[in-house]
């Protein structure tokens, strides 16, 4: 296997540095990416953080897994790479400094921008070795997701691989053209996407149910003997509908990330800051809610929960 023109040789474990653009200052910016391959043939697993700079959850969760060295295989190859937007990182944002998101940048071009450059480095780099992968991610801005598999449960592969790191919830999610779940598709990998938490914040259940989950699914496909035994059956969900803000003022939410609502069921309330009036805000139709808005100041129409139904 070569990535960066480096060779890596079966039974061996090796960092390379991806060199991605320079700085206005010279400074090199590179992507470090853990190769690590069994001397016993088998498939590529990629797992991958920080493709938004600000989501840390999925960046703490491959940290641990590479300090713990959960990554070794017993066969096959992964590469392991913790934050893909350096750029968004030292930045605490999610996208790059032109204000480019690089998961709406796919495949990239070798003279485009800086998100563009990074998704190209990706797509010549890492891409054609993998066959599957596993982008790990968190809500954005304050919004947490509970811990989840997105994937297109159509295709009965993911479906099965979805089953196998069986998150709390698993959503059929469609392709979104440009991200890079949807280009490393193209290309045949099967991509599983994980979000956990919120970003620029820990979420220890989320962290611990990314690395409990990618232990399962590196057990299924070979490469280890071993992985935690899930502690909740997965929830699937079709289809998913954003509640939003009846009106502007302070968020009080009545329901936590993860919880069943039934019909009907009063979630929270929008409540005047000169407590004149209080909105209720209800699920129409019962449902999980996987997504969860943690800002206390909303304005009329901002998104507050993400509810989630089987159906
Ligand atoms: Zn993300």
């Amino acid at each position: 296997m070569k990535i960066n023109k480096e060779n890596i040789a079966p039974g061996e474990e090796k960092t390379i540095h991806l060199e991605v653009a320079k700085l206005p200052t010279r400074t090199a910016i590179d992507i470090p990416v853990t190769v690590a391959r069994s001397e016993t043939p088998g498939p590529t697993l990629l797992v991958m953080g920080g493709l938004h700079g600000d989501e840390i959850n999925g960046i703490e969760i491959i940290r641990r897994v590479l300090d713990n060295d959960l990554h070794i295989p017993k066969q096959g190859t992964v590469i392991a790479i913790p934050i893909i937007n350096i750029f968004g990182f030292i930045h605490f944002s999610r996208e790059v400094p032109d204000g480019k998101d690089v998961n709406r940048s796919f495949p990239g071009a070798k003279n485009g921008s800086l998100a563009s450059k990074v998704a190209y480095t990706l797509m010549k780099e890492i891409v054609p070795h993998i066959d599957y992968c596993v982008d790990f991610h968190t809500g954005g801005d304050q919004r947490t997701n509970y811990p989840q598999i997105r994937t297109v449960l159509d295709d009965s592969e993911n479906a099965q691989l979805a089953e196998h790191f069986h998150a709390p919830v698993t959503i059929n999610s469609k392709l979104i053209e440009k991200s890079f779940r949807w280009a490393a598709s193209a290309k045949g990998a099967k991509m599983l996407v994980y979000e956990g938490g919120e970003s620029l914040r820990f979420d220890e259940f989320a962290i611990q149910e990314g690395i409990n989950g990618l232990l399962r699914l590196m057990k299924a496909l070979g490469m280890r003997d071993d992985a935690p035994a899930p502690v909740q059956p997965t929830t699937i969900i079709q289809s998913s509908k954003w509640l939003r803000a009846s009106a502007s003022g302070l968020w009080i939410p009545k329901i936590n990330s993860g919880d069943a609502v039934i019909d009907g069921q009063k979630l929270g309330y929008i409540a005047s800051p000169y407590g004149d009036f209080r909105e209720p805000i209800h699920a129409k139709k019962g449902g999980v809610v996987f997504g969860l808005n943690n800002t206390p100041i909303v304005n009329r129409g901002d998104a507050l929960v993400h509810l989630g139904f089987p159906g």
